[in-house]
């Protein structure tokens, strides 16, 4: 069976090493890059979050389509596949999991190693057109007629202006409904960032506010940036403001404080000048110009940044269009994987392992 993996990031290279140790597949794989895995490489800070203990189908945005993907393929599955492929994984404190080198460039190694030659990897190699033909697929009026074609191009998240041009402009060859895109996992731009803070970085409750209603409670560190905050407590935030369509009214509440029942403000300040002791310097030194309830620090919401900070992408090709083998409706032989599809999950190895087991059912069904 001869089949074509448009794109070698995670979903395209862990289906790449799957087929590999089938005997009836010849694997012929197109990346418009010059170098394959670069998100891979880029994630986790360059330790590569891979996935994460105990995935559930509550931290994306569609459940009831993860609860299916999740019946099929779990976080102890990948698990098992990943270290099948001869990769060591370490799990932290908060369940993250990661390579045991704790470095990105091993995970593309392993999944590079010894591959057989029924595969070809053709960098540099855009795909601008898809065709049926004769109950197969040509792929850029190329010679070879494809059985099976999977889709594994991503989404423009994470890239600056010139890259996005055009991403995924071939899906309207076929054609494919693409719901809108927005960068999610992205830090906020705040309307009353104070600037003085840049650099800061505390632990705190965020609470995500649209009016008095409450949208989201985590913990966790944040980054006062010029203009705005980070961290992945922030950037699980910008995942559900985006799935509410970025609402006007929102604003952050922080809780520098969490964990402090027993503290007060006014009682502190009966025997203390300020938050010298409590709170980040810069923190305490804004205190002493601008007081304020380090138990509820509003900052108001202006947006999100924009695609280049941004980890992943809300939107794409909506779940209705595929199957539970992943495999496109009305299209036969083709199957979309990763984060080309409308799903996005929170921050802590939950895309990485969805791009695997896209690639795990798809594999499995091919
Ligand atoms: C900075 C950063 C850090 C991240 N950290 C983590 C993390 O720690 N944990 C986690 O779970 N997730 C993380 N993510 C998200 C995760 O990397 C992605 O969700 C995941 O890589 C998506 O896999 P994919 O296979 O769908 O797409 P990708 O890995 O993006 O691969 C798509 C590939 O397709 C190629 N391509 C695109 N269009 C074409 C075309 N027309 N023809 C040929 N090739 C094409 C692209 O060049 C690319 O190589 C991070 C993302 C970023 C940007």
């Amino acid at each position: 069976m001869e089949i074509a993996i448009i794109g070698a990031g995670a979903s395209g290279l862990f289906l790449t090493k799957l087929l590999s140790r089938r005997k009836d597949c010849r694997v012929t794989v197109f990346e418009k890059a010059e170098k394959v895995g670069s998100k891979i490489k880029a994630s986790g800070g360059g330790k590569a979050n891979l996935l994460h203990d105990g995935i559930t189908p509550e931290c994306y945005n569609h459940p009831e389509f993860m609860r299916q993907i999740l019946a099929k393929c779990d976080d102890r599955r990948i698990r098992e596949l990943w270290e099948s492929f001869g990769l060591l994984l370490r799990t932290d404190e908060e369940g993250r999991i990661y390579p045991w080198s704790e470095f990105s460039q091993t995970v593309l190694d392993t999944l590079l190693d010894d591959l057989p030659g029924s595969v070809t990897i053709r960098c540099g190699t855009e795909v601008f057109k898809l065709q049926p033909e004769s109950g197969k697929w040509r792929v850029n009026d190329g010679p070879a007629l494809f059985d099976r074609v999977v889709l594994c191009s991503g989404s423009p998240a994470g890239m600056i202006a010139r890259n996005r041009q055009g991403y995924n402009r071939y899906i309207e060859t076929i054609p494919l409904p693409m719901t809108p895109l927005a960068p999610s996992l992205v830090g906020f731009k705040i309307r009353n960032c104070p600037r003085k803070l840049e650099g800061c970085r505390a632990k705190a409750e965020v609470r995500l506010m649209q009016g008095a209603r409450g949208l989201f409670r985590e913990t966790g560190e944040i980054t006062f940036k010029e203009d705005g905050l980070s961290g992945i407590v922030i950037l699980n935030a910008s995942a559900i403001y985006n799935r509410l369509g970025q609402p006007q009214d929102c604003h952050l509440l922080l809780d520098f404080m969490y964990g402090q029942p027993g503290w007060s403000l006014r009682e502190h300040l009966k025997q203390h000048r300020d938050l010298c002791g409590v709170l980040h310097p810069k923190l305490n030194a804004l205190y002493r110009r601008q007081p304020f309830d380090p138990k509820r620090f509003r900052l108001d919401i202006e947006g999100t940044y924009g695609w280049e900070g941004a980890q992943v992408c809300h939107g794409g090709i909506p779940i209705s269009c595929v199957d539970e083998h992943l495999a496109i409706k009305g299209f036969p032989g083709l199957y979309a994987a990763g984060e080309l599809l409308d799903i996005d999950g929170v921050c802590g190895g939950y895309n990485l392992f969805f791009a695997c087991a896209c690639a795990d059912i798809i594999a499995r069904n091919i």
